[in-house]
């Protein structure tokens, strides 16, 4: 797939300032970003615009960007991320921009993402299915609404840093007064003091849950997969969202079956018989058994595919195939009565004319 142009995406020129790229890019996050556009593609179109302004909105690799295109930047492994965890970063770091989280504690935060790791069988992998998950969570409290302060009364501005959650503090130092910025410890950077605390969550506006989730798992989906499903991570601060939860997926061995994206390998031991005489058999499949036929002089390694019978493809697109290869067992026991036939049977064989039969004298000097 082609990649679109930085510039294009962003709707600016080459010659864009700095500030009309964080601003065409703000523009764009406000409208695509996930928290805020659950609309199809609208991802796709903010995980660009992110890439884009990651890139433009920095000199050095915008000096490569415009002498080498797309070949340059890739090349050093920046841009993308798109599935990495927090990898759409925090919407309220660019609309209560200018600072970023620590700034203002009273600013709206989301909460935290989490991530959930889930064990599957094999089959539960390639059918999905509908299953409630309990997650140790910390949730906003009831009591208090999440202000931590007891209901009815209220909370109050931190009087020694009149609410911003830090202080200025002067040091002197061999290279003269120094004013340095600390965590208020008064309020604990909250910005605000409570004179009686809620009961229920001791003041912290946040109680620990399990909470139960339900989760669907697709059908298809395989190892290391993950799904996300919006605002069921972590309470948010001061009116902010819910995180979200991502579940990752690790899916179990099968005995005889192996999975390759779509696609289910097995093998299908025959005995020499079997193989030369030709026979009709049922093989199992994920979806039940199935006839297959061996046609006479099926060679060990012959792969037999049985179509639609693999993985339903996790984006609804068909079913992959079930392969089935041929492996010819030799026996290693053998009655009397076997040993017989054999040796006939070898006698006989040794007086065609065959490939193999000179082959074969060729090696015992004949
Ligand atoms: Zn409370
Ligand atoms: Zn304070």
């Amino acid at each position: 797939m082609s990649k679109r142009d930085y510039y294009e995406i962003l709707g600016v020129d080459k010659g864009a300032s700095k500030q009309d790229i964080r601003k065409a890019y703000r523009q764009l996050a406000r409208k695509y970003h996930p928290d805020v556009n659950k609309e199809e593609g609208a991802q796709d179109k903010f995980i660009e615009a992110k890439e884009a302004y990651e890139v433009l909105s920095d000199e050095q690799k915008k000096a490569q960007y415009d002498q080498f295109g797309h070949a340059g930047p890739q090349s050093q492994g920046f841009g993308g991320g798109a599935q990495d965890f927090g990898g759409f970063g925090d919407i309220f770091d660019m609309f209560f921009g200018g600072g970023g989280r620590s700034q203002d504690p009273n600013a709206p935060r989301q909460g935290a993402d989490l991530q959930y790791t889930m064990t599957l069988d094999f089959e539960e992998a390639v059918f999905g299915k509908e299953t409630e998950i309990k997650i140790p969570t910390e949730e906003t409290c009831e009591t208090c609404d999440g202000s931590g302060a007891k209901p009815g009364t209220k909370v109050d501005t931190c009087s020694h840093c009149n609410g911003s959650g830090q202080l200025n503090v002067e040091q002197n130092t061999p290279f003269g007064r120094v004013v340095n910025r600390r965590v208020c410890h008064h309020c604990q950077g909250k910005g605000k003091t409570i004179k009686e605390p809620c009961t229920t969550c001791g003041g912290d506006g946040k109680v620990n849950k399990r909470k139960s989730i339900k989760v669907s798992i697709p059908a298809g989906i395989n190892e290391g997969q993950q799904i996300r499903v919006p605002g069921r991570g972590e309470a948010g601060e001061n009116g902010g969202p819910p995180g979200d939860l991502y579940v990752v997926v690790r899916v179990l061995n099968h005995d005889y079956y192996e999975r390759d994206g779509d696609n289910i390998y097995c093998e299908l031991p025959l005995t020499y018989s079997q193989a030369a005489l030709g026979d009709e058999l049922e093989v199992p499949t994920l979806h039940g058994k199935v006839k297959l036929k061996i046609p006479a002089g099926t060679q060990t390694g012959r792969i037999f595919r049985l179509r639609g019978k693999g993985v339903p493809n996790v984006h609804g697109r068909g079913h992959g195939d079930q392969h089935i290869q041929v492996k010819v067992i030799t026996p290693t026991k053998l009655s009397k009565r076997q040993k017989e036939l054999l040796q006939e049977f070898d006698e006989i064989e040794g007086q065609d004319d065959s490939f193999f039969t000179r082959f074969k004298k060729a090696f015992k000097g004949e």
